[in-house]
């Protein structure tokens, strides 16, 4: 949520005796040259209730150092896609050698790109056919052209809280805007300035985990809805997941009624499971996008789905394009990545399931510990979020604002004393990587227990 006005112009302390003095200076030189202070909203964090961004200048394995030489414990892992920790060996020498063969862009196409393409299907044997671009932006862009080409009508349910990305489609009832209207017909609300109404026509904006209202509204307007798009679980209002039963519900609404259903894996996609959501929860999905954890922290994105959809992007029919697409250096990231991934029969995975559920153990046992009204929701090694809140379960956008968002930034702020380094946002959320260790889990549980003990 929006808090401030303005950037702090005063030196201030993150946690007391904390100094990130650089990283201040650099913020007050980057708001003279770039509004905010940062190029994606996702870093100007003064407005949202934190002093400044960190500046950072390294990072190695699960730690980083920001500029003032501080060493963190990163569990914010560049939002998701830092899934092989940072500077991760197999990941450098992938790229290095690329880079040494001085081909970082050309027109052509070479083998690379089809590797990526089978080593996915592979670990996603519910595609058929991909294509590759360079953010989860454009993979959602594409998918709804896709969905819409292929049924031939025009209306995209979206969900109350979701967020896809920042095209004028789908910034709508996301991205802390309130949840306004009946529960059952949300409003739809616009999450930044600059969305044309004729756009947002085009979207219906329905509940999440709510079956019974979206099988009624199909049931009225299914010759106008050529896609139902959905994060598997609510990843960008902490970590919400699915009732049981509830995408399956789905996906069985949208092939009996000529829909396509999207399923947007940015966040699980590679990192849930090595098929991602789609295998986590026996889906079969028309459209699938990924992103983040696919390149690494290198930019790329995908659309994946059925052969009947996807044989059809070609040109003079399906439009997909993009002068970066399938970039050779980031082609090459991303099959290091999945390699990485898919070694010794998928290990990585039972690593990640084995740290993450420590990590919720560990919250479960601090709050506990700590005597503090708060819950920890995570799903597998999707995420996880901490919420202040009586709740016992936030299960859709509107518990999401029933929350106390504003301890949040003081607890992440006093963890950074203690060297856990979380992302600020109350609705971002906690991630692992392949080379978390159980040593540092256990850090950082206990840095959260003195952490929450001092709060309660
Ligand atoms: N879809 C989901 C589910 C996301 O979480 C995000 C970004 N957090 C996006 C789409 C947009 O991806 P990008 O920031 O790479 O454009």
């Amino acid at each position: 949520m929006v808090t401030a006005d303005k950037p702090e112009t005063k030196y201030s302390e993150y946690a007391p005796g904390l100094n990130t003095r650089k990283s201040w200076e650099f913020y007050q030189r980057a708001t003279k040259v770039i509004p905010g202070g940062a190029s994606t909203h996702g870093r100007c964090w003064s407005y949202y209730g934190v002093p400044y961004p960190l500046n950072f200048v390294r990072g190695k394995g699960s730690r980083i150092w920001d500029a003032d030489g501080n060493e963190y414990i990163d569990f914010a892992m560049g939002m998701g896609p830092d899934i092989l920790g940072h500077g991760h060996p197999e990941l450098m020498k992938a790229v290095k050698e690329q880079l040494d063969k001085g081909l970082t862009m050309y027109v052509g196409t070479d083998e690379l790109e089809i590797k990526v393409a089978e080593k996915i299907l592979k670990m996603c044997p519910h595609l058929d056919m991909i294509r590759f671009s360079n953010s989860g932006t454009e993979a959602v862009l594409h998918a709804m052209r896709f969905a819409r080409a292929y049924t031939g009508k025009d209306k995209i349910v979206k969900f109350e809280g979701h967020y896809h990305g920042w095209s004028d489609y789908t910034m709508l009832t996301s991205l802390g805007v309130p949840p306004l209207g009946p529960p059952y017909a949300p409003y739809k609300m616009p999450s930044t300035w600059g969305i044309p109404e004729d756009t947002m026509r085009t979207m219906i904006v329905l509940p999440w985990n709510d079956l019974e209202i979206l099988e009624k509204t199909i049931r009225r307007r299914a010759n106008e809805i050529a896609a139902v798009i959905s994060e598997p679980i609510m990843m960008n209002n902490g970590c919400i997941p699915p009732k049981d039963g509830y995408l399956k519900g789905v996906q069985e609404l949208c092939a009996e009624n000529d829909i396509v259903f999207i399923l947007d894996e940015v966040i699980s996609g590679f990192r849930l499971a090595p098929g991602g959501a789609a295998q986590y929860y026996h889906l079969k999905p028309d459209l699938i996008t990924y992103a983040k954890a696919l390149g690494a922290g290198f930019p790329v994105s995908a659309i994946g789905g059925k052969k009947e959809i996807m044989k059809d992007v070609l040109p003079g029919k399906i439009f997909h394009a993009g002068t970066y697409d399938a970039n050779p250096v980031v082609m090459a990231a991303a099959l290091a990545s999945l390699n990485v991934l898919s070694a010794n029969d998928y290990a990585a995975y039972k690593h990640l399931n084995k740290t993450a559920e420590m990590l919720k153990k560990g919250y479960d046992d601090a709050i506990e510990r700590a005597k503090i009204q708060a819950i920890f929701q995570s799903v597998g090694a999707a995420g996880g979020q901490l919420y202040f809140t009586e709740l016992k379960e936030v299960t859709n956008y509107r518990d999401f604002f029933k929350i106390d968002t504003s301890k949040f930034p003081r607890y992440q702020q006093q963890l950074m004393k203690e060297r856990i380094y979380l992302h600020p946002l109350q609705s971002e959320h906690e991630f692992i990587s392949v080379v978390h260790t159980e040593e540092d889990i256990k850090e950082h549980i206990a840095a959260s227990t003195k952490v929450l003990s001092a709060m309660a």
